[in-house]
C-alpha cells in the first residue's frame, strides 16, 4: 500500500493549510486552516471544501493558530464528524480561538449588513459560534511524545515545536513511510517558549517558510520596545501594540516586566484590551511544563511571569470603549495582529490621526492586511468605511517573531541524521519558499521543491 499527500493551501502562500493524507484505507487531514490576508485568498474560505469532509476519518492540529485550525468549525458545519487530534495546550487554545474567530465572523457579516457595506446581501458569517462549539467537541488532546493512531496504518506523535504554546511537529508514519511536518517552527534562546525538538529522520518532510528568505536581526525586541514605550512616556500618549492574542501577547507582557524590573523602562499602566489575550495568559500560566528555563525561574521565584506592575485587563466592550477617554501614557496591547479585525481597530481609528501617538508591529504582517499597509508607510488607512488618517509614528520589529528565520530552519534541519527523499517548502510566500528551497539545496545538498497547491506526491 502507498500513501499519498496533497496540498490544498498554504502552499505558494503563508495561510489556509490543508493537507490530505491518504492511505489504503483512510482519508486524515494534517491542519486545517483558514486563509487570510488578500481578498483573492480570503474568497477561497468560501469555495467549497477541497476535500469531501464525510470522507474524512480524522483531523491532526499542528497548532491553534487560525491558519492551520480556523477553517475545522466550517469543516464540521459541512460534515465532518470524526476526532481532532491535537496537543493539550493547542486543545485548551482553540476552545477560546475558534469561539472568537466565529465571533468576529458573526460581528463583521452583522456590521456589513447594517452599514449596507457589501455586495453580498445579506451578508453571512463563514461559520458561526454554535459550528465552533460543535467542532470543539471532537477534539481528543494528546500528550507530546505519545504515539496515537488516528486511522489504521497511520501513527503518529506530536514533537515540541517551540513556536506557540502547544505548537507541534507532527510526525506521521503511514503505511510504513515516515511524514515530517514542521508545523510551524519556533526560535532558539528565545523568551518564554523552549527550542524547537530535533529530529532526525524522515521520508518526506514538509518545512515552512514564512520567514524562508529573511534573518531576524540579532540581538532582541528590547531596545525599540523600551524606545516605543519611551516615546508614549515622553508625549503623554499612547503605545498601540497590535498583537497575536496567543504568543505574542504573553512574550510581550514578560519582556515587558523584564524590562521594568531591570529599570530600563518606568512602570507604565498596560492595558491588555483583548479577551482572548486574557484567556490566554491564563492558559500559558497553567501549562508550565512548556515554558523555558528562564521563564520557569521567574515563576519559582514567586513571581508572575506574565504581570507588569502596572497591569489592567479589559475583559469587556465597555473596558475596552473606557480606554477612549483616559489620558496617557499607556500602553494597549489588542488583537488582531494584522490589525484585520478585533479591538485594536476602535484605538488605530481613534489615534492614528494623533501624531503623539505610537504603534508598534511586532509580528508578520501578511500582504493586503492593514497591518502590511500601516508597516509599508500608508498615509490614509480604511477602517470601518472610513478613510482615517495617519499620523502616527509606526514602529516595526521583527526581533520577536515566533517563526524561525531562514538561519534557523536551517538549524533544525541540520538535526537530521541523512536527507529526507523529498522535501517541500510549505507556508511562504513564493519568494520565501523558493529562497528556502536555494538555500537547502545549496547548503545542505538535498533535493527540494516548493509545494504547489493541488499538487499529489507519493510518500
Ligand atoms: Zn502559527
Amino acid at each position: 500500500m502507498t500513501a499519498s499527500l496533497t496540498f490544498f493551501g498554504a502552499a505558494g502562500t503563508v495561510t489556509g493549510a490543508k493537507f490530505l493524507l491518504a492511505t489504503g484505507g483512510a482519508r486524515v487531514l494534517l491542519e486545517c486552516g483558514m486563509f487570510q490576508g488578500l481578498r483573492a485568498l480570503r474568497g477561497r474560505n468560501w469555495q467549497a471544501p477541497p476535500v469531501e469532509p464525510k470522507t474524512l476519518g480524522a483531523v491532526l492540529l499542528s497548532h491553534a493558530h487560525i491558519d492551520h485550525s480556523g477553517y475545522v468549525p466550517r469543516l464540521v458545519r459541512d460534515g465532518f464528524t470524526g476526532p481532532i487530534f491535537c496537543s493539550p495546550g493547542t486543545a485548551d487554545l482553540i476552545k477560546i480561538m475558534l469561539p472568537d474567530a466565529a465571533r468576529l465572523q458573526e460581528e463583521e457579516a452583522d456590521f456589513r449588513n447594517r452599514r449596507g457595506a457589501t455586495r453580498h446581501a445579506p451578508a453571512l458569517p463563514l461559520f458561526t459560534t454554535a459550528d465552533a462549539e460543535r467542532a470543539l467537541r471532537l477534539v481528543e488532546p494528546v500528550a507530546f511524545d505519545r504515539r496515537f493512531s488516528p486511522a489504521p496504518n497511520v501513527d503518529v506523535h506530536f514533537r515540541v515545536s517551540g513556536h506557540i504554546l502547544g505548537a507541534s511537529i507532527v510526525d506521521v508514519v503511514a503505511e510504513g513511510r515516515r511524514l515530517v511536518y514542521s508545523g510551524d517552527l519556533g526560535r532558539y534562546d528565545v523568551p518564554v517558549m523552549r527550542d524547537p525538538n530535533t529530529v532526525d529522520s524522515a521520508d518526506t518532510l514538509l518545512i515552512e517558510s514564512t520567514y524562508g528568505d529573511r534573518l531576524h536581526p540579532s540581538g532582541d525586541a528590547a531596545p525599540l520596545i523600551v524606545q516605543a514605550v519611551k516615546r508614549a512616556v515622553d508625549h503623554r500618549a499612547w503605545l498601540l501594540v497590535p498583537a497575536f492574542a496567543i504568543g505574542r501577547t504573553q512574550e510581550l507582557l514578560y519582556i515587558l516586566r523584564e524590562l521594568e524590573e531591570a529599570g530600563r523602562i518606568p512602570p507604565v499602566p498596560v492595558y491588555l484590551d483583548s479577551p482572548m489575550g486574557i484567556e490566554a495568559t491564563t492558559i500559558y500560566t497553567r501549562h508550565p511544563g512548556e515554558h523555558d528555563a528562564a521563564t520557569a525561574r521567574v515563576a519559582a521565584e514567586g513571581k508572575r511571569p506574565f504581570v507588569p506592575s502596572r497591569f489592567h485587563v479589559s475583559p469587556t466592550a465597555d473596558d475596552s470603549k473606557r480606554l477612549n477617554g483616559l489620558d496617557g501614557p499607556g500602553v494597549v496591547i489588542a488583537g488582531s495582529g494584522m490589525a484585520t479585525g478585533g479591538r485594536i481597530l476602535h484605538h488605530l481609528r481613534r489615534r492614528l490621526p494623533d501624531e503623539r501617538t505610537t504603534v508598534l508591529f511586532v509580528g508578520y504582517q501578511a500582504a493586503g492586511t492593514r497591518g502590511r499597509l500601516l508597516r509599508d508607510g500608508a498615509s490614509r488607512l480604511r477602517i470601518f468605511g472610513e478613510d482615517v488618517p495617519v499620523r502616527a509614528t509606526i514602529m516595526t520589529t521583527d526581533a520577536l517573531s515566533a517563526h524561525a528565520d531562514q538561519r534557523e530552519l536551517l538549524r533544525w534541519l541540520g538535526g537530521f541524521a541523512r536527507a529526507p527523499a523529498g522535501t517541500y517548502c510549505v507556508h511562504g510566500e513564493p519568494a520565501a519558499s523558493a529562497a528556502l528551497r536555494d538555500a537547502i539545496e545549496r547548503q545542505l545538498g538535498w533535493r527540494c521543491a516548493v509545494a504547489a497547491d493541488r499538487q499529489q506526491i507519493e510518500l
